[in-house]
């Protein structure tokens, strides 16, 4: 991208900034929310994965020790069995098979207890019976040499009945580890989940609040600009647009006569001897007429372009886009001939009974030789002479 178009696309994106500084406050909350919220659940789901795999390793554990225990206590039971029913020479190939199998047995066993994440006293237990089993060997090799001598035989059957029995107490010590070792897993991860289920809640709970207070204040922002907007735009008493919102209108309006090359009209109409009024009637009631005029006004408007504003004290201006003087000056009698049906009273009006206005008219094709000012001022040059004339009148602007 070209550097100028890059500075412009910034400086566009700042002014957009600017002009809706709410809009980016939200974005930017909402975005933290979210990221946090995302945070919470993936540390949630990763803690929920890693109870998985150690519930999972425990059970492994568990499995794997019994079963090579249990497996022991056989291969012990068929020694003592083999040891019994031998009565005459021993079959030395076969008795020594049998036990090759049960020390290969505790080769395994001491091999697991390495790699596996045993409990102590499980350990311990283990190394005793590995003890024993060491110690066994010498007896059941002189009993190999003397296998009639009953007194040997039995020492070794009572040995290995021990063996068997501390074989099954290491299986259920073994067990009994592995299930305390697997509750207290199962509390540290709850505990952890409830720790993490609280922290979340509290966000929510916060984001809503802080969510709650930014709408709030974006709605009351909203409600003050819509305010302050309109108070810059309505007139207060009458509640028609003022003479600031008229200008603006009147620049629009001007322009796109001069484009479309058509007629743009204004009337500016004044409340005859409306000081006497005051005087007479005092001002609030003035004020009162004020409003009544207006309303009367703007009743008379027939297009939605027409707009009526107050432009003074007791002075009012209509602009007529799209039209002539004729049109004008039928739409100056219409609001005259509404003000004789509404007939407020003026008793000390030199000329009615009733409140009149005088209106000045003025229309123009706008063209670059003739300013949008000029025809205000030609428009008040209209009503001076309708003054001049004799009030409660309309007159067209003569050059
Ligand atoms: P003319 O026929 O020549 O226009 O006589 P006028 O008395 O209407 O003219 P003038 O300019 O002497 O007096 C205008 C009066 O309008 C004076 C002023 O107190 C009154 N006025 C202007 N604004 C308000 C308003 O908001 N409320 C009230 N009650 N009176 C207002
Ligand atoms: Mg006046
Ligand atoms: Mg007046």
């Amino acid at each position: 991208m070209p550097s100028d178009a890059k500075i412009q696309s910034f400086s566009s994106m700042a002014s957009f900034m600017q002009r809706h500084p709410t809009n980016w406050k939200t974005i930017i909350f909402s975005t933290i929310t979210f990221i946090l919220l995302v945070g919470t659940l993936v540390t949630g789901q990763s803690l929920r994965q890693q109870i998985r795999y150690q519930t999972e390793s425990l059970d492994n554990n568990l499995v794997k020790t019994i079963h090579d225990l249990n497996q022991l206590q056989r291969e012990i039971y068929q020694l003592q069995l083999w040891i019994l029913t031998t009565q005459g020479p021993l079959e030395r190939s076969a008795f020594q098979q049998q036990l090759d199998i049960t020390q290969s047995r505790f080769t395994i066993i001491k091999r697991r207890q390495q790699i596996q994440d045993l409990h102590p006293h499980v350990v311990d237990s283990l190394r005793q019976l590995d003890q024993d089993w060491g110690n066994l060997q010498t007896d059941i090799q002189r009993w190999n040499q003397q296998p009639t001598d009953p007194r040997l035989q039995k020492h070794i059957i009572d040995a290995l009945t021990q063996l068997e029995i501390d074989a099954n107490k290491a299986a259920i010590l073994n067990s009994q580890q592995q299930w305390m070792s697997y509750q207290h897993l199962v509390q540290r991860s709850s505990n952890s989940l409830q720790l993490l289920s609280i922290i979340t809640a509290l966000f929510l709970g916060f984001g809503l609040f802080f969510g709650v207070l930014l709408a709030k204040f974006i709605l009351t922002r909203q409600h003050l600009l819509k305010d302050l907007e309109r108070s810059a735009t309505i007139d207060d008493l009458t509640q028609i647009p003022n003479r600031r919102y008229f200008n603006q209108v009147f620049d629009q309006e001007w322009q796109r006569m001069q484009r479309e090359q058509s007629p743009l009209s204004i009337l500016l109409c004044d409340v005859d001897y409306f000081k006497l009024y005051n005087d007479h009637y005092g001002h609030q009631a003035g004020d009162q007429c004020l409003v009544a005029i207006a309303s009367t006004l703007n009743q008379c408007m027939r297009r939605p372009a027409d707009i009526v504003a107050r432009y003074g004290g007791e002075e009012f201006i209509i602009l007529l886009p799209n039209t002539q003087l004729q049109g004008a000056q039928q739409q100056a009698d219409l609001i005259q001939q509404q003000l004789a049906t509404l007939a407020l009273p003026h008793q000390q009006s030199p000329i009615s009974q009733h409140i009149t206005i005088s209106i000045g008219l003025v229309s123009q094709i706008p063209n670059h030789c003739y300013s949008a000012t000029q025809l205000i001022a030609n428009a008040d040059k209209a009503l001076y002479q309708a003054k001049a004339q004799g009030r409660n009148c309309s007159c067209q602007y003569k050059p």
